[in-house]
């Protein structure tokens, strides 16, 4: 019998939260686990759907606030299964709009509270500004991390949960702290949208590895071909020098 190497990805709401390119989030999950020799299944999860029994990764892109009013009924009620998978160490990432809603509340800058489903400790207050442009920030898991921010949600970190960098370059969570992102056992939680991923492929790899150690026990990449690895080395530098530029 063949060995089972399927890491079943899951994109929560992609009708709703998915813009500013979040879906290629998904697309180099799936590509790096196939570089690795696994065998990627990407689902989607939208409002009314049944959770799947099976999941390895969860991912979730940024929306607009009316698309958080549409979904946050259903986040609710899916609240304690993604409470204890994030417990239990599932990776997920989190950007933007679902980053603000797996917090306690978002508070749009129109006064309506949208509630969170509280996994991460934090809460997020719309402001009459919006904070948009590229980001840079420093992370010491992942060194620096880069993308491109658009939110009027300002969001402040309780003792719960570590920010998952330091800004350099924009804003992040808030105007006021220059923290970006949050992070809570597996969970990466970030603004940048950009793709995050094909921007700081440093991050696809530590979410793949920890979904690979939790249904495995191990990481193991299948050894690479020449030609893969050339490929791979030349992806990655090009990727590295266009995060870099600035406009
Ligand atoms: N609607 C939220 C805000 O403006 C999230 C925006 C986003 O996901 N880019 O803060």
């Amino acid at each position: 019998m063949t060995e089972d190497r399927t890491i079943r990805i899951l994109q929560l709401y992609p009708r709703e939260m998915n813009i500013y390119g979040d879906w290629g989030n998904v697309l180099v999950l799936k590509q790096r686990l196939k570089w690795y020799g696994y065998n990627p299944v990407v689902e989607e999860y939208n409002a009314g759907d049944e959770f799947p029994a099976d999941v390895d990764i969860i991912v979730g892109g940024g929306g607009q606030d009316s698309g958080q009013v549409v979904i946050q009924q259903d986040l609710q009620q899916l609240a304690p299964t993604l409470q204890s998978l994030a417990d239990d160490g599932l990776p997920m990432l989190v950007i933007c709009g679902l980053y603000q809603l797996f917090g306690k509340f978002f508070r749009t800058h129109e006064g309506a509270l949208i509630p969170g489903i509280g996994i991460l400790d934090l809460e997020t207050h719309g402001g009459d500004v919006r904070l948009i442009g590229n980001v840079l920030s420093v992370s010491e898991e992942f060194g620096e991390i880069h993308g491109y921010e658009n939110h009027s949600g300002q969001t402040f970190l309780g003792p719960g949960v570590k920010p998952l960098a330091e800004i350099r370059k924009g804003e992040g969570n808030n105007t006021k702290d220059s923290t970006e992102g949050a992070r809570y056992k597996n969970v990466v939680a970030s603004y940048l949208h950009g793709s995050l991923l094909p921007k700081n492929p440093a991050i696809a790899d530590f979410l793949i590895e920890q979904a690979a150690v939790r249904k495995f026990g191990s990481f193991s990449p299948v050894p690479r071909s020449e030609e893969d690895l050339a490929e791979l080395s030349k992806l990655s530098e090009m990727a590295r020098q266009h995060a870099g530029q600035r406009p």
